[in-house]
């Protein structure tokens, strides 16, 4: 049985308030499965990259235990390359650049190792490649979980209408959840996206956590209040990763696991935020994750005085 993670390898330029990069190595499914790798260990990554993309970063993955045979590199072509500009308020960024490169005519080829998927993360990419890869499945995993951005919205809304049908679980933010459902308010955003084919939808919203909707059901997880916010970019999926991640590793599916996996997801995205790109998520170790977990437990603990 396997987690499969499917999304953009990607090279990344970014700048904050506290500095700027150069490309360095990001990408929704590097993110993602980095955060899984923590919890599950049979993780597969599904995607392209160009020649561009240096052997040894691919090696940092695999260093990981995961396995990236559905890692496909076009010869003579360049990988996915993005870049944005976040302002003080780390909540919201500019897209400075989106060149999809080799994601232009992306086949997702799964390999025939790869079909013992139980849980699918389909991370942020054209809806019609996550639907592409559903379908090249030949047993309908376990659990769908799908992450997507308003890039997506804008360009191709029918094939992410189609592609949602297929899902059991939406992760957008607040702004995507609002610009998917034409609502402000984000129950009736989450009541009107739960009738577009996801039973599950997780809204994140940054520095204020994340809400699950199920049903008439809703939880509210807390985000860590963290000092400094150093670089955003990659939260969403490290949560992704960590949130599936945790789903894998306790092999039940139920609101109540799902409480606990967003509580997962989102220690590990507070970790990424602490430093430029992958640098922070690459380097754990089980302790700090560990403790990084309490402090979440502990953040809003209460007792009621009667
Ligand atoms: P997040 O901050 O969680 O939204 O993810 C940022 C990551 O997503 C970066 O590493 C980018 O390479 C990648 N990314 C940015 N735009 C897109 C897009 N349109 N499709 C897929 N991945 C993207």
């Amino acid at each position: 049985m396997s987690l499969v993670v499917i999304g953009t390898v990607a090279f990344d330029a970014i700048e904050t308030p506290f500095g700027k990069t150069d490309k360095i190595v990001g990408g929704a499914a590097t993110y993602a499965s980095l955060a899984a790798s923590y919890f599950y260990d049979k993780v597969k990554i599904v995607g392209v990259v160009g020649d561009d993309f240096h052997k040894e970063d691919i090696e940092e993955i695999k260093a990981h235990g995961i396995d990236v045979e559905g890692l496909q590199i076009k010869e003579g072509e360049k990988s996915f390359f993005w870049s944005g500009k976040y302002h003080n308020d780390m909540n919201s960024r500019d897209t400075l650049i989106t060149d999809l490169n080799v994601l232009a005519d992306f086949d997702p080829i799964i390999p025939s190792s790869y079909q013992d998927c139980e849980y699918l993360l389909l991370g942020n990419l054209s809806p019609q490649v996550q639907k592409t890869t559903i379908e090249r499945l030949n047993k309908r995993p376990k659990l769908i979980v799908l992450d997507t951005m308003n890039f997506w919205m804008d360009i191709a809304l029918d094939d992410l209408l189609e592609t949602l049908k297929l899902v059991d679980v939406l992760t957008i933010n607040d702004a995507e959840a609002r610009q998917l459902s034409g609502e402000y308010s984000l129950v009736k955003a989450a009541n009107k996206i739960l009738q577009m084919g996801p039973k599950y939808l997780i809204i994140k919203k940054g520095e204020h956590g994340a809400l699950l909707f199920h049903e008439n059901k809703v939880f509210s997880a807390p985000a860590l209040p963290l000092a400094e916010v150093f670089d955003p970019t990659g939260a969403g999926d490290t949560f992704a990763g960590g949130f599936v991640g945790y789903l894998a590793k306790v092999g039940t599916v139920n609101f109540n696991n799902m409480k606990n996996a967003i509580i997962y997801g989102s220690a590990l995205a507070s970790f990424c935020v602490e430093k430029f790109g992958t640098e922070k998520i690459k380097n754990l170790s089980t302790d700090e994750v560990a403790q990084r977990i309490e402090q979440f437990v502990q953040l809003s603990s209460f007792t009621i005085e009667k």
